[in-house]
This record gives C-alpha cells, structure tokens and sequence, in this order.
C-alpha cells in the first residue's frame, strides 16, 4: 500500500478522499489555488501545497504543477476526485512517466469513453444497447439537422466531449435545430474547447439509472448494484437513490451485465460508472435501457452505493491501484436498505438554478457521519464563514441517508434538510426539501422531468408565518437579547414612566416591506401589530443560538443570524430572510421597474442580441451570460425600447451590474 498520495481536487471530494486515506494510515498531501488556501480539505491534509491562483485553468488543472507538488512531497500516487483531470487521458501519461502511480483506470480506457460518440461506436460493437442517434464525425448543421430529421423530433444535441449537462439541448422542432445547435456547439466550445456535437433520439419518459462497477489490475470485474439519478435540473443530478425503484433482479442483472461488459471492452480497472438511460413510460425492461456513456472515475453520488452494500469505494481505489485484488466476488454483494443523496448547492432554484455566491456566514448541519457511512453522513467541503466563490462548483453539502427501506429514508432525508441551516447564500434547500415530500417521488415515479414540470411546487415560497416577522422585527432592535440582569438601570423590561415602551422597525421579506410596532409587556413579553399582524410573543429562556418562544399557546425554536443589514431566521425547517432599510444605501439604480436588467450572478458576457435603439418585447432575448461554464439566456421582462447598452460582448460582469435599459416604446 501506499505511504502518501496527493489528492488533485478540492472541496468535498479532496476532504471525502483525505478521509479514507488518514483511516487507513496513508499520508496525505492536498493541493490548493490562493482562493482556497484556508479550505477545509489543506487543514485536514498532512501536507499542502499552493499551485497557483484561483482560475482552475491556472490551478486545479495544471497537470504540470500538480506532479511536480507530487514529487517534490514524496507521494507516490495521484488521486484525481472527480472534475478537473480526473478522465484526462494527458494527465494520466504524464503521471505514469515520472513513475507515479494515477488511482484510476489507463489512459487508454479513460480515452476509449472519452468522448460520447466513440464510446457509443465502441459500445455498439460489445453488443451493449445505445440510444440511436448520429455519432458521426460530419458536423455541418444542414447534415446534422437532415439527420434529427430522420431520427425524428424531439432530439437531444450533446456535446461529444460533455459532461455536467453542458453543451446539451433538447430540441421539439426542425425549426429550431439550427439554432439551439450553435448555442450547443458555444456551450461545448467554452466548456471543453471542442464544439462538436452529436445527435440522439430524445427518449420521451426518461430515466437515468446507472450501475457503478468495480475493477481490479487481475481482471476481475464486479457491479455494486445501481443508482437512480432522474432527479435533474437542466441534465445535472439533484438527488441520487439506490437501489432503483421499481427495479427487478431481471433488469437489474441484465444492466449489470451489459455495465461489466463495458468495462471488459475496454481493459477497465478501479471504480467507473455506466450510465443508462432507461424508458419510464411503464415498468422497467430487460429492452428499455440504452447505454449513455461511462464516466472513468468515482461519481459525485457514489456515497449511495457505500450505504446499500457497506464498502468503502475509495478504500476500494486505493487497494486495486496499489495492485490489490477485490476483495470479494459478485455472488458475494447484497444491498442493504435504501439510500438518498440531495446535493445542497449555492444556487437561486426560483431564478433557473443559476448558481449563487457569497459568505458562508451561517452553516449548521444536524449530527452526523461525515466522509463515512451512518443513518445520516453530510459530505461538505466548506466550513461556516467559508465563501462560495464563483471560481468553481457551488456544492455546500452532500447530504446522505440511509435507512431500511425507501420511505423510511425519504423521511429521514425530508428530516435532515430541514435541519439544515446555512445563511449568507441563496440555497436549494428548501427546493429539496420540497422534492423530499413529492408525492410523485415518494411513490417512486421518477423520470428526468420531474423537477421541471413542478418547478412551480417546488419553488412556491409558503406565506411567511406571522412569527417569523415578527421574530425578525425583535431581532433587528436587539429585544430578543436577553438581559436577566437584577441591576433595576440595565433591566430592559419597557418600563417607563409615562408607560410601556414602544417602538418601531421596519423590514422587508422578497418583494414585501413589513412596518411594525412593537410594545413591550415584561421583561420578555412583546406585543407585535402591522401589516396585518397582531401577535404576543413570549421569548423563553433559550440556549445560545435558539430563541425559544411561546405565541398563541404553542412553543417553538427559531434561530436567528444577523449579518449587517440581513436577517436570516430558520423556523420550522424553513429559512426566511430579511433585509432591514440602509439610510445611507445609494446604490440601487433608481430605474422604473421593469427597465433596468441586471447580472443575475457574476458571469461572462457570452452573446449580445441587442443594440441600442431595438424595440424588444416580453420575453425576447437580450443577452447570454455564461457563468461555471454554462449559458444563462436573459430577456426582456417587458415590451420595449433598447436604450442602453451597458456591456460588450466578453465583458465580465459582477452580480448586480446594470447590462441594459429598456425604456418605454412611446418614451
Ligand atoms: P453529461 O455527460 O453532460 O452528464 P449525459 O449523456 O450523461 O451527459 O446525459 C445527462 C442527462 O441528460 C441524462 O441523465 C438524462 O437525463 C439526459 N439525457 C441524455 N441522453 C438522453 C436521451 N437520449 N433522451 C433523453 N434524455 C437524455
């Protein structure tokens, strides 16, 4: 075995392989950017190493650097996560010719799946089913729009180099082929620099299951089973679960074949995934599925599979590219209850999943494993007071459950996120809890359609209780402090001469302003009235952190965080922010509304479809903004004039910078 190996990743996935590593006595040596330099994954290594500044292209995917931090520290192997160099044949060659050792399979296997439509080429020859489609190596969009044709809409423009969903476009209509395919072909061209593209039949009712399989240098080849990822948003995972619902052992086995068969054909060794894409409009079939592609390396989801059959996958890593043999057959393998993966990222689900940024500056997760099986393990990388940094992946958590059966485990995963609390950043927190009490869901109906369709269900803000307002309204004057003090001078009980005391905050939730007033009754006794409100609340003695109150007979929890001008107060699993008015705040464009439109995030100027003087109405396009590599379309948000153009084309702008002013067509 090895004594010391270098992670080439960051975040959770460099802590969740560090973790492993230092459990089995293995020295451990992590690399850094300078926007990572107090990351979670450098403290928890033995040895750190900067290689370079923030932007991955200059850091995280700096093959050089990285082997030479390598050898410079002594570690004999690279483990590449996933992401970054992770299925780069390049990167493996290079690692091999200084004579360390890369925890994955060959660059020749990495190559061989490499790109969508040799994979699928190669895969056709094996006898494994493929989706039909065009892979050829023709790229001109007349040819390639002749051939959508004759599959025959709706289909799917991939991105042969893909991967994350990018460069991917769903079409319904010959006439809009040509240019959802150069919007595919920008995508892929930004993303992997290869703008080539391929052409798939669009299975109507999909669902995404995939068999993760396990490989050894004596050429033993196992599958741990499969894992249901058709909870997507925009072709990205969202919750994982395993085993599949509704899988039976014909399919199962027929999958798990056709999954080993791949990674035979291609010399496979360590962990790898054959992803399938399988038709949902009726019970599962042994000639409902078709392979996708295979992903070389450990999957974001694979904390699923370790829970159903209780194996460490990166112990697994490391024993197989330290020449071990599997320490076990596939008669030997069971699965063992049912598990769940919600990704919690930073990101805005109301505004089309655009990712978000920002200071960390509250996190609190409820008890549990992390980086290692149990009932509840929460995966993160981060650590409260740690910013999401538009430089890479907006991941906050992985949060994991495991129980004996499927509801038993949507129940504990609805549980645990609502105990999940993060302030500072917009999150899909509240999007997946909502998805954990899906009735469709809990039934086990899944296709990769789901969250699109319910959008609506699953981003409908409830009303915000009449507690929380006025919680927020106590907090932003400080009353929720307590004093205690026996001192008759410092005691703030409102008492006053001429009466009890009263006073007044104003605050604002999403689009509504609260104007309140409040009058004190004891020590910590509070009367709230406004905006229809009219409450009493009594604020009980609480731990540090948790405001427990009473309010209409019945008491709560709520915890409270303040930062600066906001209010982030968690109740009843639910977040609700506040913001408080800022006297001295200028900033904000005094623009009618509807007239300025401003960068949802930070991000690229990608495209420019309009100039000065245009008339556009609702919904037009105006503008592409590219942020972690994807696209993000901007329109307008009403009938209109062009006046300003306040950006180029390649221009990268900041969150909240104004892009264009409309004004009124008669204006
Ligand atoms: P990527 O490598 O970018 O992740 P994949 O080929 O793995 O791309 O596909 C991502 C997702 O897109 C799948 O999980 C599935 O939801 C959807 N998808 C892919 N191919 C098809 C298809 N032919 N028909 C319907 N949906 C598809």
């Amino acid at each position: 075995m090895f004594q010391k190996i270098l992670v080439a990743n960051r975040g959770e996935i460099a802590a969740r392989v560090i973790s492993t590593a230092r459990r089995m006595g293995i020295a451990t040596v992590a690399v850094y950017s300078d926007a990572d330099a107090r990351a979670l994954h450098v403290a928890m290594a033995d040895e750190a190493v900067r290689i370079g500044p923030p932007p991955a292209a200059e850091s995280y995917l700096n093959a050089r650097v990285i082997i030479e931090a390598a050898r410079r520290t002594g570690a004999q192997a690279i483990h590449p996560g996933y992401g970054f160099l992770s299925e780069n044949p390049d990167f493996v060659r290079q690692v091999q010719e200084v004579g360390l050792v890369f925890i994955g399979p060959s660059a020749e296997a990495i190559q061989a799946m490499g790109l969508k439509d040799a994979a699928k080429a190669l895969m056709e020859t094996t006898g494994v089913p493929v989706v039909p489609g065009n892979h050829g190596p023709s790229q001109d969009p007349a040819f390639l729009a002749a051939e959508a044709a004759a599959i025959g809409y709706p289909v799917l423009i991939k991105a042969r180099a893909g991967g994350g969903g990018k460069g991917m476009r769903r079409v319904e209509r010959a006439e809009d082929f040509v240019a959802a395919l150069a919007s595919a072909r920008r995508e892929a061209e930004a993303a992997f620099g290869d703008p080539s593209c391929l052409i798939e039949k669009y299975v109507s009712h999909p669902r995404h299951i995939e068999i993760q399989v396990f490989a050894d240098s004596q050429g033993n080849v196992v599958h741990l089973f499969e894992r249901d990822c058709s909870l997507q948003r925009r072709h990205q995972k969202v919750i994982e679960e395993a085993p599949a619902p509704g899988m039976t052992e014909a399919v199962r086995t027929a999958m798990g074949q056709a999954a080993v068969e791949a990674a035979r054909a291609i010399g496979y060794r360590g962990a790898g995934t054959v992803e399938f894409i399988a038709d949902a409009s009726g019970p599962l079939r042994t000639d409902g599925f078709w392979f996708m592609e295979m992903n070389t390396r450990l999957q974001v989801e694979h904390p699923v599979t370790e829970a159903i059959t209780g194996l460490d996958l990166v112990e697994l890593q490391l024993r197989v590219a330290a020449g071990e043999p599997l320490p076990f057959r596939q008669e030997d393998l069971r699965i063992d209850g049912h598990a769940f993966e919600a990704r919690l990222y930073a990101e805005d689900v109301a505004k089309g999943f655009l990712p978000a940024t920002g200071r960390l500056t509250h996190l609190r997760f409820p008890q549990a494993a992390s980086f290692t099986r149990g009932p509840v393990r929460i995966d993160s990388g981060v650590r409260p007071g740690d910013e999401i940094t538009p430089w890479y992946d907006p991941l906050i958590a992985k949060i994991i459950v495991h129980a004996p059966d499927r509801q038993a485990a949507l129940t504990r995963l609805a549980a645990t996120l609502d105990r999940c609390q993060v302030a500072g950043c917009t999150t899909n927190r509240d999007a997946l809890a909502a998805l954990a009490r899906h009735d469709g869901f809990r039934l086990g109906r899944v296709d990769t359609g789901l969250i699109a369709r319910d959008l609506n269900l699953l981003t409908s803000a409830e009303p915000t209780p009449p507690e929380a307002v006025a919680l927020a309204a106590l907090v932003s004057l400080g009353l929720h402090t307590s004093t205690m003090s026996t001192d008759p001078w410092a005691r703030r009980d409102g008492w006053r001469a001429w009466g009890r005391a009263k006073w007044h905050a104003t605050l604002s939730h999403d689009e509504t302003a609260f104007s309140l007033c409040i009058s004190q009754l004891g020590e910590r006794a509070f009367h709230v009235q406004g905006d229809a409100i009219d409450l009493h609340l009594d604020l009980l003695d609480a731990d540090p952190g948790v405001l427990r109150f009473a309010s209409q007979g019945v008491q709560s929890d709520a915890q409270t965080v303040r930062d600066r001008d906001r209010i982030t107060l968690f109740l009843r699993g639910r977040a609700h922010e506040f913001t408080l008015p800022d006297p001295l705040d200028t900033s904000t464009h005094d623009l009618p509304k509807g007239s300025g439109i401003v960068a949802p995030m930070p991000g690229l100027v990608a495209k420019l479809s309009v100039r000065p003087g245009d008339r556009v109405s609702k919904g037009s396009p105006l503008l592409v903004l590219e942020a972690m590599k994807m696209e993000h379309g901007l329109t307008a948000p009403r009938d209109g004039i062009v006046a300003e153009v306040l950006v180029v084309a390649g221009e990268q702008v900041a969150d909240g910078t104004l892009l264009v002013r409309l004004e009124d067509a008669d204006a």
